[in-house]
This record gives C-alpha cells, structure tokens and sequence, in this order.
C-alpha cells in the first residue's frame, strides 16, 4: 500500500474558476496562468482542465512549446505567452517555429530581434514597467520600444502590457493605470494587457483585450480580505494524508524536534504523513489549522521531512487511518499559509513531486479516475 499522502485536484472547480474568470472579464481573452507547474497542481493537467481556454502563459520555453504542439490540433489560435520572454537567439527561434508569443521587456531583446531573421514573423507582448519596477521598459522609452517593435519585419503584432504591484492591496491599480495609460495613449489601435487575478476581480477598468488569471483559476482568493468562497471560487487542491501512529503523552512529554510542543497535561497526538519534503510549510508553528476526520485541529511542534504532529484532543475515535486533510475543502489554504506567515500561491507552488495526484471529476456523472499527467 502506497504511503497515506496524496493531492486531491478537483479538475471541475478549474474549469469552473476559469468560468467565473470569463463571465467577469467577458471582453477580454483569458489567458490563463499556468506558470510554475500550473501554481504546483500540473502543467498540462491544468491544460486538460480548461479544454476551451484563449491562451496560457508560462516562464519556461519547453512548456511553453509543448502547450503549443498541443494546441495544434484543437486550438491553434490558442496564445502562448512566455511571460520572461526568450533569453537567447535560439529561443527566439523557437517563439517563431512553434508560435509562441514572447513578451519582450528590454532593449537585448528588441535588438535581437532586429538582428535574427525568423522563419515567420511573431506575435510579441511589449511591456512597460508602471511602476513595479520588475520587468519591462521605463514609460518615458515605451514608445520608441513599441516604435521600434512596430518597424521589424520580425513582428506580426504587437499587444501593450503592464502588470499591478499592488491590485490585491488597498493601494490598488489607480497610479499604475495611469502612468499606463498615458504612455500607451500614442498607440491607441494596439490590443492591452494588464490584469493579474485580483485586478480582474476588483478593477473591471483594467481588463481590456486580455486578461493574466493565476490564482483565482484554483481556487484561491488574492486578497487578504476576503474569502474564495465569497468570490464565487472553488478550492482546487486538497492535501489529504492519514494518521500513521499515536502518541499518549503525559504532562511533561515533548513532542518532535527539538521538543518544541510540552503537553501541560495528558494528551493523544496523531502522527500524521506529510512533512516539509512534501511541500507542508516547516514554519508552520504550532496551532496551524487541519481538519482531522473534518473536525478543526492544530499542529503541534516541528514540521519533520516526512511527518508532522496533530492534537486528538477530544476525538477518542481518531487513530491510525483517520483522514487528515491538510488544506482544501472546509480549510481554505489561504488560512494555513497565513498560520505559516506565508501566502498560499507558496504553498501550492511548493507541492512535492513525490506527492500522488488524484484527479477528482466531482461534477461529472460518473466520476473517472485518472493517473497523473
Ligand atoms: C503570475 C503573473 C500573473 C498572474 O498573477 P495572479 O496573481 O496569480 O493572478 C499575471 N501576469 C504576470 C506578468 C504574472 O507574472
């Protein structure tokens, strides 16, 4: 029997967080974000997942041009966008042969360009830093750049973009959009692009011709303030594991490495199988929330490799075998990253390798198991 560890993916809330993304931006083409392994819940599962999606962006070009061979056949308009770019010549070749839209941020980049004849021309995202002051071309040289890009033989078309430092922050998208707008205004006949998740939920004036979801596609709320559930969300990824063992302590007893976690008085504790190797955050201190057997418990001490430790208090039933969810379904990862001090798009990205997928079809009248992918 395989070890009690697996990620539950419930591939309808995908297709049903993609839903909402289109009927809130319904303008606009969805492209959506499937960067870092589809944020930990698998590229092309992500892919299979939203069977009608405009396009994807991603970092790396071997994903980026496998999504596209995969859209050949069903989509070939689907747009790949490769949010970094391409770093060399060769890559740049690759953007022409496979049709992969680049995004291009500096002037190594439009100079290459220039300087590489292409098989077919490509279709390029030119950005702008308004302020983020992460990627992208200062406003006051955004117009010679997109000129530049305009007069290449190289370039089939070009889309404006920008991305929001603060959209999910009570500062919000006004000061960047402007600074945007202003600069983009010359080039009034070319398509845009600037919302991220939480600026597609609140900024309905930043959603233009294409719209960047990630988060909000699994289920994630991007704001501090307010839940998933009530932005019409569903939770993608649940971490289920089992107890594996327990532990009768006395008042006294320690619990773990370094024994962080003394029992005042005499307690069971369930070992449970999932630890930092898996992708669990080790910060977690003591308390964090778990459901056990869907009752809200704690963690208690150190995070192990491969085990953590969870309070049975008041659950007498609980042993070896009783489900333990980690995070998903009645305990939103949004609450358990920030019980670690992080933010749950860590916590997703950071899923291991060695932990089994199960993709879970809930809505569908027969209900298909299917291996990872
Ligand atoms: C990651 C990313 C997104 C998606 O952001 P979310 O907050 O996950 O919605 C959009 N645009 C760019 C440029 C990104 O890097």
């Amino acid at each position: 029997m395989p070890r009690p560890l697996q990620a539950v993916i419930d591939m309808a809330a995908l297709a049903s967080n993609h839903a909402k993304a289109r009927a809130l931006a319904p303008r606009s083409r969805v492209l959506a974000t499937i960067k870092a392994n589809g944020y930990g819940h698998g590229l092309l599962r992500v892919e299979r997942a939203l069977a009608d999606a405009d396009g994807f962006a991603v970092c790396e070009i071997d994903q980026a041009a496998a999504l596209r061979e995969r859209a050949r056949s069903a989509r070939g308009d689907r747009l790949v966008l490769l949010l970094e770019g391409f770093f060399s010549t060769p890559d740049l070749l690759v953007c022409s042969r496979e049709g992969i839209c680049p995004v291009v941020h500096d002037r190594a980049q439009v100079e290459m360009l220039e300087q590489t004849r292409l098989e077919s021309p490509i279709d390029v995202f030119v950005k702008m830093n308004s302020g983020m002051n992460r990627l992208g071309f200062a406003p006051a040289r955004f117009g010679a750049a997109v000129e530049r890009l305009r007069g290449s033989s190289s370039v089939r078309s070009l889309t404006l973009m920008t991305h929001f430092a603060a959209a999910d922050e009570e500062e919000g998208v006004a000061a960047q959009l402007e600074v945007f707008e202003t600069h983009a205004a010359p080039f009034g006949g070319l398509r845009r692009s600037l919302a991220n998740s939480a600026a597609l939920l609140r900024y309905p004036q930043t959603h233009a011709d294409c719209v960047r979801p990630g988060i909000m596609l699994y289920g994630v709320s991007p704001f501090a303030d307010c839940t998933a559930a009530s932005l019409g969300l569903r939770a993608v990824m649940s971490l289920e594991a089992e107890v594996i063992a327990v532990q009768s302590l006395s008042a006294g007893d320690r619990v773990g490495y370094a024994g962080v976690f003394r029992a005042d008085a005499p307690m069971r504790v369930g070992i449970v199988a999932c630890g930092y190797a898996d992708g669990y955050p080790r910060h977690a201190p003591t308390g964090t929330p778990v459901l056990v057997d869907g009752r809200r418990s704690r963690t208690l001490g150190r995070v192990s490799m491969d085990m953590l430790a969870v309070d049975l208090t008041g659950m007498p039933e609980a042993g070896v075998g009783t489900p333990v969810v980690l995070w998903g379904g009645a305990l939103p990862v949004e609450e358990v990253a920030a019980a670690a001090g992080t933010i749950a798009y860590e916590l997703l990205c950071a899923l291991a390798p060695r932990v089994p997928v199960r993709e879970a079809f809930p809505d569908a009248p027969t209900a298909p198991s299917v291996a990872a992918g």
